[in-house]
């Protein structure tokens, strides 16, 4: 066993920390929290002159197809720096490119995949629906109906990732309505400026540089040929595309965590009380070494989890648990970073009240920590206990 990175891997993990010092500066990043719902353009340019979005495109695409671990060690720079910045080039990518790279045919990978990892075409995926995420399939309503050559679509979404800022929105919509949910999802592109969609913004404590919007579909028609895999298959194809998003989602908590550590670490050292720095005190030396722990473990988990995938052996186990013990270990990480900073913790002035309230999010999206319980038991053999 080598739990070490090779110095290829270090080197990818220094330039990407050395592009956040500079581009992802404290400050620049506070002034995106409160002025912008999505990085600015200029910004995007930024990680499109790095190759950030080539990167993870196939070879005969024009991209450099790096590994699943390489791109997540270079992606925890980038979470540690701002978890909306990562979400917002995280969805492009994780969507955008696994949905079209793994299930479009050849003429739109030819068409979409250059697009995507020249930067030049955002994307977001919309699933999720008003009437609940968890139980997808129970709650999906939005209907793609074939007529006269095009497909019109009719419903809402909700909670959509960039939708606002996007180019296009990979739909998930039933197509037929006498069948299973399960037998009855496809998988469209819709150009986001189509008529009949309207955004709405949902405010919301976390990530406030990236967005999640509400989107309605009234009668937005699109051709045929944007059906990405086959009809009615969606879901499954979907649940395949969409694993290592667990994977990337984890990878932000474990950011969020060493940012959160690295923080109150040095806070406790700087700041005095009863004549000396408030790091000799025992209780305040448990609550870092709880983060100090929880960080590794959720390293270990994430960065295994990437391996694993890389190898073509299973992952999913690993995944889900790396998705909820980071998650919950960037939680722990802002509560009790927030602790030692006493009312520093909560002031805009320090970035700890934007790792507490960032960290919410991961508790129940892409999955719910309650749901992704429920899967790790089913998967070690025990009654499936929903539905
Ligand atoms: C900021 C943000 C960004 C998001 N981005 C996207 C996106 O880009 N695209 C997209 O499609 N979706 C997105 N989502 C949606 C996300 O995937 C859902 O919020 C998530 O699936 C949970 O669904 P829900 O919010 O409807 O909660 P519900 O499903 O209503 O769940 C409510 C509670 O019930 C619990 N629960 C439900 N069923 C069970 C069960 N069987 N056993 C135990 N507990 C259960 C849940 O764990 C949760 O605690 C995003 C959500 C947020 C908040």
């Amino acid at each position: 066993m080598d739990y070490g990175f090779s110095k290829e891997q270090e080197m990818i993990r220094k330039e990407m920390a050395r592009f956040c010092k500079k581009e992802l500066s404290r400050e620049y990043v506070a002034w995106m929290d409160e002025n912008v719902d999505f990085p600015p353009g200029e910004l995007w340019e930024k990680f499109r002159e790095i190759g950030i979005f080539q990167a993870y495109i196939p070879e005969e695409y024009g991209g450099e197809a790096i590994s699943v671990l390489d791109s997540m060690i270079s992606y925890e720079e980038i979470c540690k720096a701002s978890m909306s910045v990562a979400l917002a080039v995280g969805a492009s990518i994780g969507f955008g490119a696994r949905f079209i790279g793994e299930l479009g045919s050849k003429e739109q990978k030819e068409k979409y995949l250059p697009l995507l990892g020249e930067g030049k075409a955002k994307m977001c995926m919309a699933l999720t629906e008003p009437a609940g995420g968890t139980d997808i399939l129970g709650a999906i309503s939005t209907t793609a109906e074939e007529k006269e050559g095009r497909w019109v679509i009719n419903g809402e979404k909700v909670f959509i990732t960039g939708a606002h800022a996007s180019d296009y929105m990979i739909t998930i919509c039933r197509t037929q309505m006498d069948a299973k949910p399960s037998e009855s999802l496809s998988i469209f592109l819709v150009p986001s400026n189509s008529e009949g969609i309207t955004i709405t913004r949902i405010p919301k404590i976390s990530c406030h540089h990236c967005d999640s919007v509400g989107i309605t579909f009234s009668n937005v028609e699109i051709p045929t040929e944007n059906l990405i895999g086959t009809r009615n298959g969606g879901w499954y194809e979907m649940l395949t595309v969409l694993n290592p998003e667990r994977i990337g989602c984890a990878v932000m908590g474990v950011g969020l965590m060493a940012a959160a550590y690295e923080d109150a670490f040095q806070y406790a050292q700087q700041r005095h009380a009863f004549g000396g720095p408030i790091s000799r005190f025992q209780i305040l030396q448990h609550y870092l070494a709880d983060m100090y722990i929880n960080l590794e473990n959720a390293r270990n988990l994430t960065y295994k989890a990437a391996w694993l995938c890389d190898q073509g052996k299973p992952y999913h186990l690993e995944a889900t648990m790396a998705k909820l013990v980071a998650s919950e270990g960037a939680l722990h990480a802002g509560r009790f970073g927030a602790e030692i900073m006493g009312g520093y913790g909560i002031c805009m002035e320090y970035p700890m009240q934007r790792y507490l309230r960032d960290a919410y999010q991961l508790q129940f999206s892409p999955i719910s920590n309650e749901m992704s319980k429920n899967m790790l038991m089913q998967f070690q053999g025990l009654p499936k206990s929903w539905a």
